[in-house]
């Protein structure tokens, strides 16, 4: 892709707003355009790095058997009142009246919807576990909204729903889900770690928070470096200084909510009608898990986990383009040799951002460090005279020059490295 096509204006400065470094850069290099105070569109770099984001995501799922689907997000207020949840949740949820007076509210979270879908197709214990899922645009009246993509009113999640007719059918696919989920945030060049929390105001049962050590982040962890305890402050007031499982110091960690997986019991199952007849007969409530992961929060604590004072640097999985082809001067034959290494490098299947502009250089390998694409390749009279290019990795300070040849290799063994 030229450059000189491609929508997308670098700035020098960021709003003055802008704190962390995800929210600064991605606005920099831009990634995404805020409409509103928590309301972002990610322009064709964001999108191309969140789609990237999603493959992995949607694999993982995929992998431990569940489905994809996708609700809508405009819910009308009779589903949420067999739940009892359109009252409570009047303060986040955004409800209204449409032009006949009928109340709808936009979706925070979709266990209703999900229960009433299930409900009305499995009657018996053969037809389950299902396990479903979706990638889809929430909305949450966030009283403070906050560092980009981190914390928004609108914002983008994927969650899962499992159904289960067993207490040990549903433990068995929760550790399933832990696991992918420590999969994805791996892939994704994030190290997360499960943490204790609390399910909220409707549950007393423990949930799993999936945190990023961060100092973005807004939640305080405690973590036992002992025996590898740890759990959100806000469910270890008691816990002063001391693991409660070995009695170890403990230690307070800022930390990110990536994800957050929940065991619902019976509890939506029975509201909603979702039962089964089980192998004697018996009509059952199904057992419920959901599964919780905002993916364009992810997105932007990637970002906080891969940059440095220049820019992102964005780990291989997850960049919009696996090269940024520089052409360094007028000369036409720089022009002719940069175009055909990109045409070589794009039937290898090589995704290639070619900054083909008429700006200096300084400028090029500025946006380039700003941008974060992990390998920089320069073409200039230099290198076109020793007849090599010069290669750079985002994440390293040496430039080195290779052939034509070596560098298709080089980049087929990165792309390799990240689909295996
Ligand atoms: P938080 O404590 O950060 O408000 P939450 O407990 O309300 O999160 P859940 O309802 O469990 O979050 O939602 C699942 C996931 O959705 C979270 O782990 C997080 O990754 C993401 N998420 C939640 N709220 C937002 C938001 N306002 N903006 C972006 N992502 C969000
Ligand atoms: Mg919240």
């Amino acid at each position: 892709m030229k450059q000189s096509l491609f929508f997308a204006k670098t700035r020098k400065e960021s709003p003055k707003d802008a704190v962390a470094a995800s929210h600064k850069f991605l606005l920099r290099a831009d990634y995404i355009d805020q409409l509103a105070a928590g309301i972002y569109t990610l322009l064709p770099l964001g999108q191309k790095a969140h789609q990237k984001l999603l493959k992995i995501i949607r694999e993982e799922m995929d992998a431990i058997g569940a489905q994809e689907l996708l609700m809508p997000a405009l819910h009308p207020k009779a589903i949420w009142e067999s739940s009892g949840r359109w009252e409570v949740y009047k303060g986040e949820m955004y409800q209204f009246q449409d032009k006949s007076k009928h109340w709808f509210g936009l979706g925070p979270t979709h266990e209703e919807i999900i229960t009433a879908i299930v409900a009305s197709r499995v009657s018996s214990f053969r037809d389950l576990p299902v396990a479903l899922y979706q990638i889809q645009g929430k909305f949450r009246d966030e009283a403070r909204p906050k560092a980009g993509l981190m914390r928004g009113k609108e914002f983008i999640m994927k969650d899962l729903y499992s159904f289960h007719a067993t207490k040990e059918d549903f433990d068995d696919f929760y550790n399933k889900a832990s696991e992918a989920y420590l999969r994805i945030f791996k892939r994704c060049g994030v190290e997360a770690f499960p943490v204790l929390a609390s399910g909220g105001a409707f549950t007393k049962d423990m949930t799993k928070e999936f945190m990023i050590k961060t100092k973005a982040g807004e939640d305080i962890t405690l973590i036992c470096e002992h025996c590898g305890w740890a759990a959100n402050k806000e469910i270890s007031a008691n816990v002063s200084k001391n693991c409660p499982v070995c009695k170890e110091k403990v230690s307070e960690h800022v930390t990110l909510e990536a994800g957050h997986i929940f065991h619902l019991g019976t509890r939506y199952s029975e509201k909603l009608g979702a039962f089964f007849l089980d192998e004697n007969g018996k009509r059952q409530p199904m057992i419920m898990g959901c599964y919780g992961l905002g993916t364009t929060r992810l997105l932007a604590a990637i970002v906080e986990v891969h940059y440095d004072k220049k820019g992102i640097m964005w780990p291989e999985s997850i960049a919009p383009f696996d090269i940024h082809l520089l052409a360094l001067g007028k000369d036409n034959k720089i022009k002719q040799e940069a175009e055909a290494i990109e045409g070589h490098l794009q039937k290898e299947g090589i995704g290639v951002l070619y900054d083909d502009r008429d700006i200096s250089a300084g400028e090029k390998f500025a946006d380039a460090d700003l941008i974060g694409i992990p390998l920089r390749v320069v073409i200039s009279e230099k290198t076109l005279g020793q007849g090599m290019v010069e290669i750079k990795y985002r994440k390293e300070d040496a430039a080195r020059m290779v052939t034509r040849g070596e560098l298709i290799n080089i980049a087929k063994a990165d792309l390799n490295r990240v689909n295996n």
